[in-house]
């Protein structure tokens, strides 16, 4: 039997089941094993911090350590919020209090700088190492600075921030924005594919834009695009021309976008159809999978981790998963929603194969919802099975905010775009 839904339909069951429908697909608490089993997770992001919980949801008895550096993990999601002035930092930061004192994760804070796949131990920058039975990576992304000529992680650290990591970043190129005198322009210049959060640099652009229009109205966004199209294109395009005019100017490769180098010296950021100077400049540059997924000898030459879909376990090295950003998966983005969204399968199918069981196909979904302005919301929402050609979307399932949607419908978007970020974090951080 199917059920169809419409997308706003749809969209509603998203945001108001994130957390239940998972439990409803693994079906409870499984009886303790006879032996304690031990995973070790690598990151706390919104991959490892999903696993790492349900592992423990799912089968108390199997020891979790989740290895991150960090105390408190800043999302991405939102991030741009903060960039606009509509959120602040406190907004987008969780502890890992829950997870440890609610699910009893164990949580190291350290990095993990190698893994011995044979061996099954993951050696972290203290010196320690950690033995496990099955092995979660989900460290993200890393950038390929040295790709564009005159770009850094120190120019990064100092003149021209990514905001691609939330934490520092962001705050640096926030404080860049306040700072800026009124007439200067703010160059945003997006990656080629495959890159996080293929909206993520629009709704950027859109919520600087709304800032610039209400601080400093005599100051352009100009977004030097490595591409010739991007995600959700018709609806920012129509976005920006109702709400911001002329503020934003959208160069796609072919028409002088290609960043060919920078300068930091001079703030100058070079095309192939020559120079152009910014107040503020945003370089987004190439990526690639964590660095720790190198050092495991988990990536192929895409950069990427190649994984099997059932259980996103690594068709490179067996007992390793590999989930989140670093991963290959199919049709799906690189977003939150989906890094949550496998590492609740990755772990119903790790707590499966220690009690001797198969895992199942997977039922894989996706929805992200970006702000063009503060009550001006669009989304899209997908949901992916296996074929024969790995993950796939489903046709049918999900859709994107239509061209004509009404003011009311916009707004509404808008809402349930707060209502996504709520229960997400709910979900992960608690
Ligand atoms: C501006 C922006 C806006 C976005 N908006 C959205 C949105 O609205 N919706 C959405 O779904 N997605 C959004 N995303 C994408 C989302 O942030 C990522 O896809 C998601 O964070 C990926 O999850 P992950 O677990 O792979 O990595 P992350 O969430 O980045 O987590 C990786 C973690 O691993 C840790 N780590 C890395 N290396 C090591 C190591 N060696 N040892 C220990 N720990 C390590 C890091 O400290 C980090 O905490 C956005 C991204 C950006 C940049």
């Amino acid at each position: 039997m199917s059920q169809k839904f419409t997308r706003r339909e749809f969209n509603k069951l998203v945001v108001a089941g994130a957390a239940g429908s998972t439990l409803g697909i693994f079906g409870g608490v499984r009886p303790a094993l006879a032996s304690e089993k031990h995973v070790v997770v690598i990151g706390g992001g919104f991959g490892g911090a999903s696993a790492a919980k349900y592992i423990k949801k799912l089968s108390p008895s199997i020891a979790v350590t989740l290895v991150e550096p960090a105390t408190t993990f800043y999302t991405c999601p939102f991030s741009n919020w903060v960039l606009g002035g509509l959120k602040e930092m406190k907004d987008i930061g969780h502890t890992y209090d829950t997870l440890k004192n609610t699910w009893g994760v164990e949580i190291v804070h350290d990095e993990a700088v190698d893994v011995d796949a044979a061996a099954k131990t993951v050696k972290l920058k203290t010196g320690n190492e950690l033995t496990y039975d099955r092995l979660i990576v989900s460290p993200g992304i890393d950038f390929k600075f040295d790709t564009i000529e005159g770009y850094s992680e120190e120019v990064a650290n100092t003149a021209m921030p990514h905001a691609y990591k939330a934490g520092p970043q962001t705050e640096l190129l926030a404080k860049q924005l306040q700072d800026m005198k009124d007439g200067d322009n703010v160059i945003i210049c997006p990656p080629g594919n495959p890159f996080r959060c293929p909206p993520g640099p629009y709704e950027r652009t859109s919520l600087i834009a709304n800032y610039l229009k209400k601080n400093k109205p005599n100051s352009k966004v100009i977004v030097l695009d490595s591409k010739e199209k991007f995600s959700k294109q018709g609806l920012f395009t129509k976005g920006w021309e109702r709400l911001y005019g002329d503020i934003i100017e959208w160069r796609p490769a072919s028409k002088g976008g290609k960043v060919v180098s920078v300068d930091a010296a001079t703030m100058t950021v070079n095309t192939d159809a020559g120079p152009v100077k910014g107040g503020v400049i945003n370089v987004i540059p190439p990526q690639q999978a964590g660095k720790i997924a190198f050092a495991a000898g988990l990536t192929n030459e895409t950069g990427w981790c190649p994984i099997n879909p059932i259980t996103f376990e690594s068709t490179i090295h067996p007992g390793i998963h590999v989930i989140g950003d670093s991963c290959i998966a199919g049709a799906m983005p690189k977003s939150g929603f989906a890094a949550s969204s496998q590492g609740k399968v990755t772990a119903a199918g790790i707590v499966r194969l220690m009690h001797g069981d198969v895992p199942a196909p997977p039922s894989l979904v996706n929805t992200c919802y970006s702000l063009v302005g503060p009550g001006y919301g669009i989304s899209v929402a997908a949901v992916y099975k296996l074929t024969s050609d790995g993950i796939v979307k489903i046709k049918g399932a999900g859709g994107l905010t239509p061209m004509d949607a009404d003011d009311d419908q916009l707004s509404e978007e808008a809402t349930y775009a707060r209502g996504w970020y709520n229960n997400i974090a709910q979900d992960i951080w608690g």
